[in-house]
C-alpha cells in the first residue's frame, strides 16, 4: 500500500470509483477518462509499479481477472473486440505508478490504431540481428 497512490486510495475507498469486479487480489473499475465507453482498468491490490515486480500470484490473478471480465465488458458495450494493454514504465506513457491493465472496447471504424503501431524505432532486422536479439533476451530470462 502507498499512502499517496491514487489507485491505492481507490482500493481503500478514499476516492470513489465505478467498481466492476473485486476479489482477494484484484480490483476492476472504469477509467475516469475513457478512450471508449466501458474502458476498464484492472489492478492488483498490492502496490506494485511495474509488471516485472509483481509476485507470480498477483500476475496470475491479474490475468485471471482479465479473462473473467473481457467478454462481459464487450457484451455490455455491444462491441466485438477490445484492445488490452499495459503502459509499463514512464517512457511507455505510464502515469499512475501502480500496475494496471487497460481494456478498451473497440469497434470497426473507431479510428483507433493498433498497439504495434505505437512505436517504430526499427525496420525489419536481418536474420543475424534477430538471432542476436533472441540470444540476448534468452540469456536474461532462461
Ligand atoms: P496510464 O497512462 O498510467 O497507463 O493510465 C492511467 C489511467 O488511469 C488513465 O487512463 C487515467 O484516465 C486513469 N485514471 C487516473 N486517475 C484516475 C482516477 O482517479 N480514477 C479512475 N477511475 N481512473 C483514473
Ligand atoms: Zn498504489
Amino acid at each position: 500500500m502507498s499512502e499517496s497512490c491514487i489507485f491505492c486510495r481507490i482500493i481503500r475507498g478514499e476516492i470513489p470509483s465505478y467498481k466492476i469486479y473485486e476479489d482477494e487480489r484484484t480490483l476492476a473499475f472504469l477509467d475516469i477518462n475513457p478512450s471508449a465507453p466501458g474502458h476498464t482498468l484492472i489492478i492488483p491490490k498490492a502496490h506494485v509499479t511495474r509488471v516485472e515486480d509483481l509476485s507470480e500470484e498477483d500476475a496470475e490473478a491479474l490475468f485471471r481477472t482479465l479473462h473473467r471480465l473481457v467478454g462481459g465488458i464487450q457484451d455490455a458495450m455491444e462491441v466485438p473486440s477490445s484492445t488490452i494493454g499495459i503502459n509499463n514504465g514512464p517512457e511507455s506513457g505510464q502515469e499512475v505508478p501502480h500496475v494496471h491493465i487497460h481494456i478498451i472496447p473497440r469497434t470497426r471504424g473507431d479510428r483507433g490504431g493498433i498497439m504495434q503501431g505505437l512505436v517504430r524505432t526499427t525496420g525489419r532486422p536481418s536474420g543475424e540481428a534477430m538471432l542476436d536479439i533472441a540470444e540476448r533476451i534468452r540469456e536474461r530470462v532462461g
